[in-house]
């Protein structure tokens, strides 16, 4: 999944009211940050196989360590206590963290059957959405319609910054999903992590527009 991810971040606002911008948007992909540097160095392993699933061309082989359930639990607890000790604020600490382990329930929706529960190399579940594009569409889609619409209603631009600068952010997004489903696959599976890992760069321009939003 990729901005459904997102979606539940932004959607976490109203139950985390004082959480930031780049913190929502972090915690529930928190798996996706770690996986393209664990392809990279070698300790996880995937491919490029075009129509793998119709909505993304990745055959996810061996990733124990970034998306096995157990994993990812170990990721929710360690971010949530990162984030009460910068922050205090124990209720958000909580629902960031509920949203690190939203990853792999939606990521169990989104993926053929690639999601392992703690070895890389045993049973591995998946729902298949990626099998349909219009169903990824409509699911994804939806659910970061809504996310932007449950952050857009707790918070509000302070100046012409705030007010373009989010709607900006969510507009690449949904072009960014877009593109990735309809554009041909990349042609290796470093061009791959690269993009994987260059969304990230929104974080700092989340931050940037957080500040120029104020809470509701
Ligand atoms: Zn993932």
């Amino acid at each position: 999944m990729f901005i459904g991810h997102f979606a539940v971040g932004l959607a976490a606002k109203p139950v985390a009211p004082r959480a930031r911008l780049p913190w929502l948007l972090l915690a529930p992909q928190v798996p996706d940050v770690l996986w393209p540097i664990f392809v990279a160095t070698g300790i996880e392993h995937a491919r490029i196989v075009p129509g793998a699933t119709a909505a993304a061309p990745l055959s996810l082989d061996y990733m124990p360590y970034s998306h096995s359930l157990v994993a990812v639990a170990i990721q929710a607890i360690a971010f949530g206590a990162l984030y009460v000790a910068i922050t205090r604020d124990r209720r958000a600490a909580i629902v960031l963290g509920l949203c690190v382990l939203s990853h792999w329930v939606c990521d169990w929706i989104a993926h053929a059957p690639d999601m392992p529960l703690l070895r890389g190399d045993g049973a591995r579940y998946g729902l298949g959405l990626w099998n349909s594009v219009p169903g990824t569409i409509a699911v994804e889609g939806g659910m970061f319609a809504i996310g932007c619409a449950l952050y857009a209603s707790r918070t509000r631009a302070r100046d012409r910054i705030g007010a373009i600068g989010w709607w900006g952010l969510a507009g690449f997004l949904a072009v960014a999903f877009l593109f990735s489903i309809f554009s041909p696959p990349p042609p290796s599976i470093d061009a791959m992590l690269g993009v994987a890992f260059g969304v990230f760069l929104i974080l700092p321009l989340a931050w940037w527009i957080d500040r120029h939003r104020d809470d509701v």
